[in-house]
């Protein structure tokens, strides 16, 4: 399961950055998701409840962001959302628009407790 290693890869990024900063816990990690990363939402937070387990960020709240991919035309710089990788201009019909937004998977914020 892809997801598992993305949540794994995102519980020790989020400890790690709770360890430098002094404190003792993760309390809650945000992460921003475009709808084209490739990861979905319903196995990501499955996944987190089994990777955080023994870690700092054990019972820490998990916030998912979702990200709706967006496509630039190159012909008439028309901006619109898209569902998949053809994009299609829905304006003047040029295929192949540029992929603005939608394939993010970045953490947004950890939040964490001193004591
Ligand atoms: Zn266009």
């Amino acid at each position: 399961m892809h997801e598992v290693s993305i949540m794994a890869e995102a519980v020790r990024m989020a400890t790690e950055a709770a360890r430098k900063s002094g404190a003792v816990r993760v309390t809650c990690l945000k992460l921003r998701v475009g709808t084209l990363s490739g990861a979905v939402p319903d196995a990501m937070r499955f996944a987190w409840d089994v990777v955080c387990q023994g870690t700092e960020a054990e019972g820490a709240r998990l916030e998912i962001e979702p990200v709706t991919a967006a496509c630039r035309c190159e012909a008439c710089r028309t901006e619109f959302d898209c569902a998949d990788f053809i994009n299609e201009c829905p304006r003047c019909g040029t295929p192949g628009a540029r992929l603005l937004r939608g394939r993010e998977l970045d953490i947004a914020s950890i939040e964490t407790q001193d004591h």
